[in-house]
C-alpha cells in the first residue's frame, strides 16, 4: 500500500506511523525526519531548510518535492508518507510522479485534532534524535525518564516545539495544508477521517480496522 498520513502538527502522525509500518511491513517516509537528518549532517539542503523550519513555515515546494520523490524511488512498493504532501502543489507533483510509473496513492488517513489539544501535545513532546520515537511528558512517558525505550538515547525537546513556533505551524497548517484533504477527496481517493482526540491505542485500533479493509482491496 502507498499511504498518506495527514493531520495538523501534533496530531499523532509519527506515533501512529511507527505502528502502521510494523503491522503492514511498510517504510515510514517522514519529510520532517529527513529534513532534520539533513540539518544534522550539515548538507546544503539542510541549510536551506533551517530558517523555514525554525519559524514554523513550510520549506519551498521545489526542494521538498525533489527530496521526497528521490526518497520514494529508493523505498520498496509499500510506504506511509508522513508530513508530505503539505500543499496542493506538492500533492499534484506527487501524483504526477507516481502516475509516470503507473502508480497511485491507495489511501489517506486524516487525523483530526483541535488546536487547543495540539498545543499541549507539542509543548510536552519529547523525541528520540536517532530512532525518531516520540514520547510525551504526561501522555506517553518512556520507561526511564528522559531516555528512549528503543535505543537508550537521551530524549530531546525539538526547538520548534515551543509555544510561539507551534502557533505559527498551526496557522501554516490551516492556510496551506488542510486543503490537501479536499484535493484527494475531489479526486475520488479513499480518505479515512479519524477522530484522534482519544487514547493512542484507540486511535491505532480505528486506523488498523480501516487499513485492514483497504489492504484487502489493494492486493
Ligand atoms: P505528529 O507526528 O503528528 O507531529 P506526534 O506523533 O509526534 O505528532 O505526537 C505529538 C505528541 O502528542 C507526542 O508527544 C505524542 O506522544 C503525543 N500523542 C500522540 N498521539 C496522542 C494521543 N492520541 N493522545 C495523547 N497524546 C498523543
Ligand atoms: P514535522 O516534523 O512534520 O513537524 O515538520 C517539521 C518542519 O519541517 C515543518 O514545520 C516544515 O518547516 C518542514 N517540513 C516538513 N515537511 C514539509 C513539507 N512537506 N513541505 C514543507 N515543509 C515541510
Amino acid at each position: 500500500m502507498r499511504l498518506i498520513l495527514l493531520g495538523p502538527p501534533g496530531a499523532g502522525k509519527g506515533t501512529q506511523c511507527k505502528r502502521v509500518i510494523d503491522r503492514y511491513a511498510m517504510a515510514h517516509l517522514s519529510s520532517g525526519d529527513i529534513l532534520r537528518s539533513q540539518r544534522a549532517a550539515g548538507t546544503e539542503l539542510g541549510k536551506k531548510a533551517q530558517s523555514y523550519m525554525d519559524s514554523g513555515r513550510l520549506v519551498p515546494d521545489d526542494i521538498i518535492i525533489d527530496m521526497m520523490i528521490e526518497t520514494m524511488k529508493k523505498a520498496a512498493s509499500g510506504y506511509v508518507l508522513d508530513g508530505f504532501p503539505r500543499t496542493v502543489v506538492q500533492s499534484e507533483q506527487l501524483d504526477k510522479s507516481l502516475a509516470q510509473n503507473g502508480e497511485k496513492i491507495d489511501g489517506m488517513v486524516n487525523l483530526q485534532v483541535n488546536d487547543e489539544i495540539i498545543s499541549a501535545r507539542l509543548t510536552g513532546r519529547r523525541s528520540c534524535p536517532k530512532y525518531g520515537a516520540v514520547y510525551h511528558i504526561e501522555n506517553l512517558k518512556p520507561e526511564v525518564d528522559g531516555i528512549c525505550d528503543k535505543d537508550g538515547e537521551k530524549l530531546i525537546q525539538r526547538p520548534d516545539d515551543n509555544a510561539e513556533v507551534v502557533a505559527s505551524r498551526l496557522l501554516t497548517y490551516h492556510e496551506q495544508t488542510a486543503a490537501v484533504v479536499g484535493y484527494y477527496q475531489d479526486k475520488g481517493n479513499t480518505v479515512i477521517n479519524i477522530d484522534a482526540v482519544q487514547d493512542v491505542d484507540d486511535v491505532t485500533a480505528l486506523i488498523f480496522a480501516e487499513l485492514d479493509k483497504l489492504d484487502g482491496q489493494v492486493k
